[in-house]
Formats: C-alpha cells, sequence, structure tokens
C-alpha cells in the first residue's frame, strides 16, 4: 500500500510544499498568518500535519526515485490534491511556494558566483585552462588607451614605381630621366628594378639608358639601329663614330671639365658599331683566330654594347692620342676613374669582374646610363651592372 493513500488531499498537499522548502538549501519557509477564521477541522489538520513525524521521514523517501514517470505522476498527484483545497488554504499554500521559488532562484545565482568566482581563481594561476577561463571571463577588458592597431605598412601601398602615373607616363613619352626622377631617384628605381617589382622598366629595351645588352643579353632586335645617333661636339673622334645624343652630349661635357681639371685631353675611338659592321670584324677575327680566340678579342654581332650607342672606347691625348691599352695608367684614365659617374658614364668591364660581366677589364670602354643611375651604381659601390640590376652572371655565350 502506497504512504500517499493513508494521507487527506490537504495533508498530502501540505506535505508536498514543506517537502519541497526543506529540500530547497534547507531555508526555513516563514509560518503562514496566523488564521483569524480557522475551522478547528483545519486547526487539527494544521497540527496534526507539523507534529507528524513520520510525514517529515516519509516526504523525502521519493527524492530516491529519480524516474521522471514517478516524478511526473507524483507532481499530477500533488496538482490534483492542491486544487482539492478550500480556496484560502491553497492562497496560503501559493505565497508559500513563491517564497520557495525565490529562495531557488537567489540560492541559483548564489551558486552560479560562486562558482565562477572559483574558475577565476583558478585560471590566474593554472596556465593550462586559460582558454577555458577565458572563455568564462568574456572579452578582455578594452585597455583606457584603446586596442593596439595593426602596424599596416604604408610601402605596399606604393610598393612599385608603375603604379604612379608620373612614372608610367615618363616611360610612355620616352623621357628616362623623368621616369628615373619620378621613381625616386637613381637608387630607389635601381632597387625597384632589382627586386622585380617594376615589370614597366624593362632591361631589354633598346632604347632605354638602363638597357643591359652582355653575352646572354643580344640586343632586341638583334639588328637595332639607334635613331638619334650624333657626333661629340669637341672632341677629337679617331673614327667617324657617332653616339645617342644624351651620352653625345654627356661626352661632351665630361671632355672638358677633364680638360679643365687638367687632366689633359680626352679623344675616343670608336662610339656606336652597327650590327653591318660588328658582323664583318667579328667574322674577320673568326678567320683568324677562330671562334673561341674571336669571341675573347670581340663582342658577336648582336651582342656588342656598342650597338646601342651608349658605349664609347676613350684614349689619352697629349698632342697625339695613345691607345686604348694607355688609358688606365694616364692621367686621363686616373681621373676618369674618378669623374665619369659625374656625367653618367660608369666603366662597364671592371677589373676582376670577368665572370659576371663576360669581359676581361677595359679601362677605356665606358658605358653611358645617364646621371642618376650612374650616381647610385657609383655610391652603391656596383662593378657590374648586371649586380646593379640585380640579373644573373654572363660570363660566356
Ligand atoms: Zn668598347
Amino acid at each position: 500500500m502506497s504512504p500517499d493513500s493513508e494521507l487527506s488531499p490537504r495533508r498530502a498537499a501540505r506535505a508536498e510544499a514543506e517537502r519541497l522548502a526543506t529540500a530547497a538549501l534547507s531555508v526555513p519557509v516563514a509560518p503562514a498568518p496566523a488564521e483569524t477564521s480557522a475551522s478547528p477541522t483545519r486547526r487539527a489538520l494544521r497540527e496534526a500535519g507539523s507534529s507528524t513525524a513520520p510525514l517529515r521521514r516519509r516526504s523525502f523517501a521519493p527524492v530516491e526515485d529519480s524516474t521522471s514517470s514517478s516524478e511526473g505522476g507524483r507532481l499530477r498527484a500533488a496538482t490534483e490534491r492542491f486544487s482539492a483545497l478550500p480556496t484560502a488554504r491553497r492562497r496560503r499554500l501559493a505565497v508559500v511556494a513563491g517564497a520557495f521559488a525565490v529562495v531557488v532562484a537567489t540560492a541559483t545565482v548564489a551558486v552560479g558566483l560562486a562558482i565562477g568566482a572559483g574558475a577565476d581563481a583558478t585560471a590566474s594561476t593554472s596556465t593550462d585552462d586559460s582558454a577555458v577561463a577565458a572563455a568564462i571571463a568574456g572579452p578582455p577588458a578594452v585597455p583606457s588607451e584603446g586596442l593596439p592597431v595593426p602596424a599596416v605598412s604604408a610601402v605596399a601601398a606604393t610598393a612599385t614605381p608603375c603604379d604612379d602615373p608620373a612614372v608610367t607616363a615618363a616611360l610612355s613619352a620616352g623621357d628616362d630621366a623623368a621616369a628615373i626622377a619620378a621613381a625616386g631617384g637613381g637608387s630607389a628605381f635601381r632597387e625597384a628594378v632589382a627586386s622585380g617589382i617594376a615589370p614597366c622598366v624593362s632591361l631589354s629595351d633598346p632604347n632605354r639608358e638602363w638597357v643591359v645588352v652582355n653575352k646572354q643579353r643580344p640586343l632586341d632586335p638583334v639588328d637595332y639601329y639607334p635613331g638619334d645617333l650624333i657626333m661629340p661636339a669637341n672632341v677629337r673622334a679617331l673614327e667617324d663614330s657617332a653616339l645617342r645624343t644624351p651620352a653625345a652630349n654627356a661626352l661632351t661635357a665630361m671632355v672638358k671639365a677633364a680638360s679643365d681639371a687638367g687632366a689633359g685631353e680626352i679623344g675616343y675611338l670608336s662610339a656606336f658599331r652597327s650590327y653591318t659592321t660588328q658582323k664583318s670584324t667579328y667574322a674577320g677575327r673568326v678567320r683568324v683566330s677562330g671562334v673561341e680566340g674571336a669571341d675573347r678579342e670581340s663582342a658577336r654581332p648582336g651582342y656588342s654594347e656598342h650597338q646601342s650607342g651608349l658605349a664609347v672606347d676613350i684614349v689619352p691625348c697629349n698632342g697625339s692620342c695613345r691607345t686604348l691599352d694607355d688609358v688606365a695608367a694616364s692621367a686621363q684614365g686616373a681621373w676618369v676613374r674618378e669623374h665619369s659617374w659625374e656625367f653618367g658614364f660608369v666603366t662597364r668591364y671592371a677589373e676582376g669582374r670577368e665572370a659576371v660581366s663576360g669581359y676581361e677589364p677595359e679601362a677605356w670602354h665606358l658605358r653611358y646610363i645617364g646621371p642618376e643611375l650612374a650616381r647610385a651604381y657609383h655610391e652603391g659601390g656596383f662593378t657590374t651592372l648586371e649586380e646593379f640590376f640585380g640579373l644573373p652572371a654572363a660570363p660566356t655565350y
């Protein structure tokens, strides 16, 4: 026989309420207000319920039953018993239940806070649980100075001079000096080209002052012929050999400066040589020395820097002019090594750089690359044009 069947509906409902209140953290429930019109029956019932020890013990028994169906059945039974109570009784029980709900809610919050505080304390001493602690603690507090802003490099936006309209406009106009200036000067221009971020600058364009011609880089087209060849003014020419206009004007200025400095007169032997001329010259060398010998003494047609119109072989002149081999030891040669860069020329084939340039040293062979690039070449300590522009070595064909 079920113990519940021995109780009246009223006593059962009250017992149920007391059980729930007692189970909720043993918080004492305020006694119901004194009844002013309680009947002897109700008072008797209340006294019997509150003083019956077996009833309290019994009320804890069902806690052991944890099946949801039993819980649901007990809940329905309690509800039916509650409904059967007189209105005043039900109201008083409702007050008790309400107080119980408030107590439970408060206790839940208190327990939750206690758990959170414990977790925080644990996290502060354990790095292993940092992720869990961060999840509990939420996002970190924003410092007063604000969140750090990632540093975004401004270089990225202007990394290539090819995005600069001033550079591309100068390139389109064929104004090499203006393009270099727009790119930030000779060094900046060189760095951009050498690092490969300036595809708009072609080192193969024969009309550019920065064209690179070597044993791996023939002129393109191979029979290129410059359109602005002139004879340098006021310079002794031992051959009827012209230069591109910027190079010719620079040679005139340099020769005058050397003379003014007391270094003596500078003349020149050979400047522009056409593809046709180089072809016959090289063929003559091959007939005498064979291919191997010819390659040591002369460039193959299409591979000579002289064909660009930007190279010149100077000679020292003191009254009469001497030979190419006399340049290195001459006063003119010494002055040129120090000052040619100021006029846009570099010594193209330097001592000890054959493995890169492909040629034995030629103190007489000057190459015009413009004053901006020549300054960068000089100040950067470069000795080959290949390294200056980040190109591979060209020791052989
Ligand atoms: Zn030469």
